[in-house]
């Protein structure tokens, strides 16, 4: 290996990864196989070995639970509050006890470093432990009238059943992020992985079993995303969807649920932008950088994809950074001395090689990275090495698209004013980062910029009590604190006549 590439390692031996693993659909308290029979093999992206089987439902099997889910509804939504928040809370506990073993079960189907599955899911426990509380809290009130004779009443009541639809890069999360509050509010729901990562979310919907929801109230429906999820969007049973996706896929959702103009979340792509100002310190941007280019290998809604640097400090950020992205380890997620781990399948690597090589035909510079690490070892698997690319300008794809890779590009800016200009010329609108020492100019700098989420001097925009969505066409609605609950209800105005 070259003195100059990335250290990069993996054991000879998987740990765990035995091919037992087995995921079965959950159709109104029970687990079943497909109407059809199907299943689908889940592989460990890092070795291209058998991690488990999947049960690979059909528009049936999704029918089925959207109308356990349905018969469901009346029963959970009349539920006392204190009720279901007290089962949300014992569903939270049981992720938390068995945290180590559903970490294992993500990172052989996803691929990202066990501590970074670790923390995925106790993220998870905690929002379902925060929605059981906010969910004690939907209260009601008298709104002010323009006659004495009447009252106005306006009640928040559950929407219905909720269809929550959630990507491969952070199955766990994302699922928690639509179940918790739907569960809270009083809603039922069907949940759908994506196929490629259902063997997580098996084990955490059957947290919510053992906690004790009632049967029908949550349901796991497996299978690809144009018939399960086509079928969750477009049933009139379902009255809300709440999908993480891509842009392409929310476009299509759109279009889905207006046939029944359904209530909509949709988290879909971003093409984020980290602006470091003059006055930047580069100690604390460089690893802050590196970290929100490459955690789970880039395959990040929040991702850094565009480094907008003053000229400055150009340099000095460029040979910072790419010394430091060297020295990242590679390798297979169960390895503890492992920090990133593979690419999760075939289609996002040719992604990632196609715009770095797009970038290179534009004039772009590889300053660390750009190759499959060298080694039999990682043949086998997705691997990629994180990757900077110097000299970039804005025609080039890795500026206007989502790379969802290990790829960041730098390009030069003048002033204040273009430094916003450059990160808003995107129709993307998810999160945006600024870094300078200079706090006043941050914010304002933060206020003109179109984005759901904006991080001063910090390299994530999650928070469990603050909204996180994107604006453009990076989304519609907002998951997390009080908002993610909202999108779960529906007002009702009861007006009063008085004698
Ligand atoms: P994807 O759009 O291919 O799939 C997401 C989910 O939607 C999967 O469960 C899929 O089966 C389902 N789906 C696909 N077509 C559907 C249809 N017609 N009807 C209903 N469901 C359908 O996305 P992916 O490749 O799994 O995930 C990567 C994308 O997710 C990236 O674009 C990323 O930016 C985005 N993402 C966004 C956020 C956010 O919060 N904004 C967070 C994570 C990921």
């Amino acid at each position: 290996m070259a003195a100059d590439r990335p250290a990069v390692t993996a054991p000879e031996r998987l740990p765990g990864a035995d091919g037992s693993e087995h995921a079965r659909l959950f159709v109104g308290g029970e687990w079943r196989d497909a109407a059809s029979g199907r299943t689908v093999e889940i592989r460990d992206p890092a070795t291209g070995e058998l991690v488990g089987r999947a049960a690979l439902g059909n528009r049936d099997d999704a029918r089925s639970a959207l109308e356990a889910a349905q018969a469901a509804f009346p029963g959970w939504a009349a539920a006392p509050a204190d009720e279901r928040a007290a089962i949300l809370h014992r569903a939270a506990a049981l992720v938390r006890d068995r945290i180590e073993a559903i970490a294992r079960v993500l990172t052989l189907e996803q691929g990202k470093p066990l501590p970074d599955a670790r923390k995925e899911i106790a993220f998870a426990a905690d929002v379902v432990d925060y929605y059981a509380e906010e969910g004690r809290r939907i209260g009601g009130e008298w709104r002010p009238t323009a006659s004495t004779a009447v009252r106005s009443l306006v009640l928040r009541q559950p929407v219905g059943v909720v269809a929550a639809i959630v990507p491969w890069n952070y199955p766990i999360d994302l699922l928690s992020w639509k179940l918790a509050p739907a569960l809270a509010a009083g809603c039922t729901a069907v949940a759908k992985p994506a196929t490629g990562t259902p063997l997580a979310t098996a084990r955490v919907i059957e947290c919510f079993e053992q906690a004790g929801v009632p049967a029908g109230a949550v349901n796991l429906a497996i299978g690809p995303g144009h018939e399960v999820g086509d079928e969750l969007v477009t049933n009139p049973i379902s009255r809300a969807v709440k999908i993480t996706g891509s842009t392409e896929t929310g476009r299509r959702v759109m279009r889905l649920a207006a046939r029944h103009i359904k209530r909509l979340t949709l988290e879909l792509g971003g093409q984020t932008p980290l602006i470091i100002l003059d006055d930047a310190d580069l100690d604390r941007v460089v690893p802050a950088a590196v970290r929100r280019s490459y955690s789970n290998m880039g395959q990040i809604c929040i991702a850094v994809n565009r480094v907008l640097v003053a000229g400055s400090i150009e340099r000095d950020f460029v040979d910072a950074f790419a010394e430091r992205a060297r020295g990242l380890r590679i390798g297979h997620g169960l390895d503890p001395e492992v920090e990133y781990g593979p690419l999760f399948n075939e289609a996002t690597r040719a992604r990632t090689v196609g715009h770095i090589e797009d970038a290179l035909a534009r004039g772009g510079r590889v300053a660390t990275g750009g190759r499959v690490p060298p080694g039999a070892t990682y043949e086998r698997g997705w691997f990629y090495e994180p990757t900077l690319l110097a000299d970039a300008s804005p025609e080039m794809l890795v500026m206007r698209e989502e790379t969802f890779g290990p790829v960041a590009a730098v390009t030069r800016i003048r002033s204040d004013d273009d430094a916003v200009a450059l990160a808003n010329a995107t129709p993307y609108g998810l999160a945006a980062y600024v870094f300078g020492s200079d706090l006043e100019r941050c914010l304002r700098i933060a206020e003109r910029l179109e984005a759901g989420g904006v991080g001063i001097n910090v390299n994530d925009v999650t928070e469990l009590q603050a909204p996180f969505g994107g604006w453009k066409e990076s989304g519609i609605g907002r998951e997390l604190g009080p908002e993610g609950l909202m999108a779960c209800l529906e007002p009702k105005h009861i007006r009063i006549g008085l004698t």
